[in-house]
């Protein structure tokens, strides 16, 4: 967890976009984009309890809040992913769901754009979000479209909302694609409309370049790939998709195969959309982070300091106090996390000593892995983990349920 302790976060939100860890366990390699968070030997938790347990035997220097992917549903108990579930296999991600609930996971994750996902109707969602609802758990949605369609998939999320009466959440909120620069204006006002009639909000990272599995529909003329991770060409990792193709001497489509299985960074947004969504009020920050990646998206290790850096100290998007709510007591709130994210007696002593004249990131496209400047200190629920520039080994991080202390 160092790229996390190192930036100061305390508690990580796990399982999003529809991909969890658990319950799944297959014997062949998970589909992509299940193999962003590893290879079959990773989805060994064929239910959820199996994973909480094992969280809990070998703890982690940070807290868990856990969602249950529904890729990771379907993966489950679908033997092709290129249709809708039908009603028993329904009935079966229902089981499952309600047994992850019942091991204090938080809610659901859905990540419709994705092709284990994009088969799946609005109403086979509906059907989920309302199992969530009724325990009081939350549904948060990496949307079917972020680029063309975003405006209909922002539709699609207000309507499980409100169908299923579930707090939603859509992740990693952006404008994707250069035609498409500027339409945040229109999207918030969306999300603001639909917040006066259900529980919404939106999370973001403070980049303007995203990062996912190597897909060809996501490449566009003019605009810069760059590969983090390939399992044939591992030597790849951190070279322009441009370049390689050049080198190759191979068409754009043809290096993709190449390449598959592999993971990307695509640099599809623009500044003021991020600058625009950044300072709409209570937008969470979230790092939306690839661990596994061999070279990974700078957000990693970079978002929280360069939030508190860049877009705070020397833009002034937003001010100290709003960005530092925005990371702990607004997601806490969100989450249903009990005495996190604020500082106050007899709260969890989760604290972050941080200056703010130097707090920054330094984790950049072209060395990504590096820690924050200006974070001195770390401190979960009263132990340090992060202290002198390092981790100081303590694990005290637990599972946290929604709701409990
Ligand atoms: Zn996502």
């Amino acid at each position: 967890m160092t790229p996390k302790v190192s930036q100061g976060v305390t508690t990580v939100v796990a399982g999003n976009c529809g991909i969890s860890l658990a319950p799944f366990s297959g014997r062949n390699d998970p589909p992509p984009p299940m193999n962003l968070l590893g290879t079959k030997e990773w989805y060994r938790f064929e239910r959820a309890h199996e994973y909480t347990e094992a969280l809990e035997e070998t703890p982690a220097a940070t807290n868990a809040v856990l969602l249950c992917g529904h890729s990771s549903l379907r993966a489950s108990v679908m033997d092709g992913l290129n249709r809708q579930a039908t009603p028993a296999e329904i009935d079966k991600m229902i089981i499952m769901l309600d047994e992850a609930l019942d091991a204090g996971f938080v809610g659901l994750s859905t990540g419709l754009a994705y092709s284990t996902a994009r088969a799946a109707s609005t109403e086979e969602v509906i059907e989920l979000a309302r199992v969530v609802a009724d325990r009081g758990g939350i549904h948060t949605s990496h949307m079917r479209d972020e680029e063309d369609l975003v405006h209909e998939a922002i539709h699609e999320t207000v309507r499980i909302g409100q169908e299923a009466c579930c707090a939603s959440v859509i992740s990693h909120f952006k404008v994707l694609g250069r035609h498409n620069h500027g339409r945040s204006r229109e999207t918030l006002a969306l999300v603001q409309k639909a917040q006066r009639d259900i529980s919404l909000d939106i999370d973001v990272y403070p980049y303007t370049a995203s990062s996912t599995i190597l897909l060809k529909k996501f490449i566009n003329e003019g605009e810069k790939v760059l590969i983090t991770w390939s399992d044939p060409h591992p030597e790849m990792a951190g070279r322009d998709l441009h370049e390689i193709a050049a080198e190759w001497m191979t068409s754009i489509d043809e290096t993709i195969d190449r390449l598959n299985p592999a993971g990307a960074i695509y640099f599809k947004m623009d500044e003021e959309d991020l600058k625009r969504i950044l300072a709409s009020p209570n937008t969470m920050i979230g790092s939306d982070g690839l661990p596994h990646d061999k070279k990974p998206h700078p957000r990693l290790w970079g978002t929280f300091p360069r939030v508190l850096g860049r877009y705070v100290r020397e833009l002034g998007v937003l001010s100290l106090e709003q960005a530092v709510h925005r990371m702990t007591g607004v997601p806490a709130r969100v989450f249903g996390l009990k005495n996190r994210g604020t500082l106050r007696p007899g709260a969890c002593a989760d604290v972050v000593v941080f200056d703010p004249q130097t707090v920054n990131d330094t984790a950049s496209y072209e060395n990504p892995e590096r820690p924050a400047a200006g974070i001195s200190l770390v401190m979960n629920d009263g132990q340090w983990i992060w202290r002198d520039g390092k981790p100081t080994g303590a694990t005290p991080g637990r599972q946290i349920h929604r709701g409990a202390i």
